[in-house]
């Protein structure tokens, strides 16, 4: 058999391209043939004069170590994988595995070596495309995620991971619907579709995230294929638009806010440019005018006016020039109605072309109260000029009023004059006639007297009693007529002050006691409480006022006490001298009238007591005049009253005025 032949072997050796080796155990070649030499890049002859140690680098030591091991264990090593040294230095990958052989009685190693640089550099070639690729990948500004057939991740791209807000998580060999349970069922089809071919793409697609908010994205879904040409999965390109969304969205709500603020403008708002071809215009300007949109495009701001066109036109010239202006002009609408407006009108540039922005405010009411003021103006001036002549006539007469009146005070001061002589000369006849009228009935009273007392002879009872009311009648009389003089006295200013000093105790004992008989009749009784005081004034005209006050509460007492007392006033120091009793009392309606001269007021006692009505007149005057004092009283109807007089006690002889 030519197998079998050493002819065969030796040719198999030669030819072989796989590198075969003999050699001992210590490394020493023994038999190399031309393709293991060729590895090395050298000859035959000069492989054989080194050891195996010499082509191997010293780096795979330790690895070789442990092959021999194997070696020796199991007869056999390898296959593995290491490195020669190149004649030139570098090194050459080989794969090589051997065996333990028996050839006449020497052990030795058998081994064959492929040379496997080809494979290696496709090897290393495939790892850096990979590499490349994922750096492609992973690094691509877009988010593009690469999913096999189950949807698993096979890569994806760091934009992706934080797009998706994966970072921090081992995402390859992960389920993309376990990463994303919220992947509608909508986006599941398409991506059995893409699996089976299609490929897919949206511009922009809402994403309703798990926590509730939306994510907008813009994707595209196609298919890749694996070296059988077979689907192997999709890949996945997707950009989160979300925030160029929500921008347009802020746009969006800013221009619909802007457009509905403008529409809600209680005015008119519009914009036109150099060429005065309107831009735009809030709806309130349509309504206002009656056109519609496209009519009033076609139009001319000056086609609003009238009678105001001329101004109109300097007006809008002298916004473009000046930059602002304002006009009230009537606006003229489609019906031909006129309605007074206010306008106001500002430059401004818009997308580079300058333009007018105006606004304009219905004046109808202001006008309306315009009219209305200047009406009430011109009727406030008629009625001013009427209250004028009224006035002025007003004034005359007021004038004529003033002269008259002052006629009158003439008159009057004549007339006061006039009657100051003829009370003047009513005092002095009254006082000169005194004399004449008390000599008589002081003759009167004295004679009756005597007869009374039957000085003269006997009388009968009803002379006696005839003579009484005579007597009687005359001690009224002369009392009314003492009076009547010391009133005139009083009034003329003629009444002499006669200053005495005396006891204040001396003054009350003599007056209770001139009145007790009078009393004791009535059976009321006296209380009298007088203090011990030095006084210095007129004895006679303050024993008059305290008598008259006596004899009043004595007068109007029917029964119970009539009480004097007299008592120091520290400041100002004066004496008080108080007559109270228990009479028939003044009601408060009377109060102001028993100083009245010639009053009495009505009771039942009027008629049966004697009184003039001057008593108290001439008491006040008396105290207030003469004395420098005054008067005071307190009553009760039915209970009493209580008269105080209040005087100094030193008058030193003033004379008062009346
Ligand atoms: P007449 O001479 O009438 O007493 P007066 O001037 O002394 O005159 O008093 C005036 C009036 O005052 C009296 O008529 C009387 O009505 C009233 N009057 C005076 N004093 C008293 C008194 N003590 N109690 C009640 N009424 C009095």
């Amino acid at each position: 058999m030519l197998r079998q032949s050493p002819e065969y072997n030796r040719i198999l050796f030669e030819f072989l391209p796989v590198g075969l080796a003999l050699c001992q155990m210590d490394g020493a070649l023994v038999d190399v043939n031309p393709a293991f030499a060729a590895i090395l890049g050298r000859t035959v002859e000069e492989t054989l004069t080194l050891t195996y140690w010499e082509i191997t680098p010293g780096k795979y030591a330790e690895k070789e170590r442990t092959q021999l091991e194997s070696l020796e264990a199991t007869g056999r090593y390898g296959p593995y994988e290491k490195e020669y040294l190149h004649r030139d230095g570098h090194f050459v990958p080989v794969r090589l595995q051997g065996r333990i052989i028996e050839w006449e009685g020497e052990r030795l190693i058998w081994s064959s070596v492929e040379d496997i640089t080809a494979r290696k550099r496709l090897e290393d070639d495939l790892k850096e495309r990979n590499e490349q690729f994922r750096l492609f990948v992973e690094h691509s500004p877009a988010a593009i995620a690469m999913l096999d057939r189950d949807m698993r991740y096979v890569i994806a791209s760091r934009r992706w991971v934080a797009d998706y807000q994966l970072g921090g998580r081992e995402i390859v060999g992960k389920s993309h619907y376990d990463l994303f349970p919220e992947i509608p069922e909508r986006w599941k089809e398409i991506h059995r579709r893409c699996l089976a071919g299609a490929v897919e793409r949206a511009e922009e697609d809402p994403f309703v995230r798990e926590d509730g908010r939306t994510d907008w994205v813009r994707w595209e879904i196609r298919p890749w294929y694996d070296r059988t040409g077979d689907i192997g999965g999709i890949i996945i390109f997707s950009e989160d638009i979300t925030p160029r969304k929500e921008a347009e969205e802020a746009v969006r709500c800013e221009r619909d806010f802007s457009a509905a603020l403008i529409d809600s403008l209680p005015g008119v708002l519009y914009l036109y440019d150099r060429n005065l071809t309107f831009l735009r215009w809030n709806r309130r300007f349509e309504e206002v005018l009656g056109y519609t949109a496209d009519e009033i495009a076609r139009m001319s701001p000056l086609d609003f006016f009238a009678g105001d066109r001329e101004l109109i036109r300097e007006k809008i010239e002298e916004v473009f020039a000046s930059g602002e202006s304002s006009v009230e002009a009537d606006f003229v609408a489609k019906d031909g109605s006129r309605t007074p407006y206010y306008f106001t009108g500002l430059r401004t540039e818009l997308d580079g072309r300058t333009c007018l922005l105006g606004v304009g405010i219905d004046i109808t009411a202001r006008k309306r109260a315009e009219e209305e003021l200047k009406k009430y103006r011109e009727h406030l001036e008629e009625v001013v000029k009427e209250r004028t002549g009224e006035l002025r006539d007003g004034r005359l007469a007021l004038l004529n009023l003033v002269e008259d009146l002052g006629a009158k005070t003439e008159e009057l001061a004549v007339a006061n004059e006039r009657l100051k002589e003829v009370d003047r000369l009513k005092s002095l006849f009254i006082a000169s006639m005194s004399h004449e009228l008390r000599t008589p009935l002081n003759s009167i009273i004295g004679f009756s007297s005597i007869l009374l007392n039957e000085w003269v002879g006997p009388l009968n009872d009803e002379q006696r009693l005839n003579l009484s009311t005579v007597l009687k009648s005359g001690r009224h009389l002369l009392a009314l007529i003492n009076d009547v003089i010391d009133v005139s006295k009083i009034e003329a200013g003629q009444i002499d002050v006669a200053v005495d000093d005396f006891d204040l105790y001396d003054l009350c004992t003599e007056a209770v006691g001139l009145l007790t008989d009078e009393a004791r009749t009535k059976g009321l009784v006296f209380i009298l409480e007088p203090i011990h005081h030095p006084m210095r004034t007129d004895r006679r005209r303050l024993l008059q006022c305290l008598l008259n006050l006596i004899s009043n509460a004595v007068k109007y007492t029917e029964t119970g006490t009539v009480s004097v007392s007299a008592s120091l006033e520290e400041s100002p120091a004066l004496v008080l001298l108080t007559v109270a009793d228990t009479g028939i009392g003044i009601s408060p309606a009377d109060r102001m009238k028993i100083f009245t001269p010639f009053i009495r007021l009505d009771s039942p006692l009027k008629g049966k007591v004697p009184g003039t009505g001057l008593g108290l007149y001439l008491t006040r005057r008396i105290a207030e005049t003469v004395l420098g004092g005054s008067i005071s009283f307190t009553s009760l109807p039915r209970e009493g009253s209580t008269f105080t007089l209040a005087v100094p006690a030193r008058c030193e002889g003033k004379v008062m005025q009346p």
